[in-house]
């Protein structure tokens, strides 16, 4: 009987492990068809000043819902990507879908907001990462001020030197860096600096468990330390009134997160950047 489980739950197991490797083998296989069939994505997600209420810029979140799989969480087709090497076309490619948004906003006569977009380490380690930075946005005729770079504290295991170089380059023509999912990996304070950060966003972890001693130390530490190196505290993940209310009472600068808006699709932005500018208009 002994001998009959383990043999089922080895087969449980290689049955399991099998539909992950073809899983990922289809999604790996699609990922071109995708683009070229308009499949992917952006999604624009609202962060708000928490003084004024103001909106003051958006996230970029790529979301893929294909025609045989369904919704594939970002997450998921993000890591494919990175492990089977198609990061630095994907990224590319995705830079350039919101450089068209932005030009079309602008061509609309729409008050812009910079657009922060989320950058893979597999991104920020190709030597020419930089340099196709610069010749997209040279191409598109973008002011360098509507567009944030997100990286993430695995740029710690990363081939720093590389990494450095290209976050310089972006430096000098402008843009802005932000670390990602803060306090949730390893960087280092020397990092922050070194890597000229502008914005911290605190993990939403912490943010979901406000209310718990433990973690809202956590923030108000998180909060002094950036405060102290001269960078601005975006929290992440803000749901409720509870949660805005302990983070403006710790003069949390920036907040994103359901209790303002979910990301919504490049129409659905526009019409909230018409309605936002309108509103400020009349209120003067
Ligand atoms: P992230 O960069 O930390 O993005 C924030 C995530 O939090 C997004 O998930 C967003 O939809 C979600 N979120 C925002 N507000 C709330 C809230 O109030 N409650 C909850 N429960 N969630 C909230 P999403 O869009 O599923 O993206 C997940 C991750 O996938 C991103 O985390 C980012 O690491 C990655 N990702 C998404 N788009 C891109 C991309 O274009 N390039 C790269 N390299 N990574 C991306
Ligand atoms: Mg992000
Ligand atoms: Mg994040
Ligand atoms: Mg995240």
């Amino acid at each position: 009987k002994e001998e009959k489980d383990r043999e089922n739950k080895i087969k449980f197991f290689t049955e399991e492990m099998e539909k992950k490797v073809a899983e990922k083998f289809q999604i790996q296989n699609q990922m071109k068809d995708a683009i070229k069939n308009g499949e992917i994505q952006i999604y624009y997600q609202p962060i708000i000043s928490m003084e004024s209420g103001k909106l003051e810029s958006a996230e970029a979140l790529a979301r893929w819902n294909s025609k045989t799989l369904g919704w594939i969480l970002p997450e998921k087709f993000i890591s494919i990507a990175e492990e089977t090497g198609q990061m630095n076309y994907f990224g590319e490619y995705l830079l350039k879908r919101i450089c068209q948004d932005i030009k079309r906003w602008e061509s609309l006569g729409l008050n812009i907001v910079p657009i922060a977009v989320n950058i893979s380490v597999k991104q920020l380690e190709n030597k020419k990462f930089g340099d196709m930075v610069k010749k997209i946005i040279k191409r598109y005729k973008i002011d360098t001020k509507y567009i944030e770079f997100e990286i993430t504290e695995s740029v710690s295991t990363g081939d720093i030197n590389i990494i450095q170089k290209n976050i310089n380059k972006l430096k000098e023509i402008g843009i802005k860096i932000s670390m990602d999912d803060f306090g949730t990996g390893y960087s280092s304070l020397e990092m922050l600096l070194n890597l000229h950060v502008d914005k911290i966003k605190i993990d939403k972890v912490f943010i979901e468990r406000i209310g718990k001693e433990r973690d809202e130390k956590i923030i108000m530490t998180i909060i002094q330390m950036a405060r102290a190196l001269g960078m601005k505290v975006v929290a992440e993940g803000v749901e409720t009134k509870q949660q805005l209310d302990f983070l403006r009472n710790l003069n949390c600068e920036l907040g994103q997160g359901y209790f303002w808006a979910k990301p919504m699709n490049s129409s659905d932005f526009k019409k909230y950047l018409i309605k936002n500018f309108n509103n400020y208009e009349t209120k003067g």
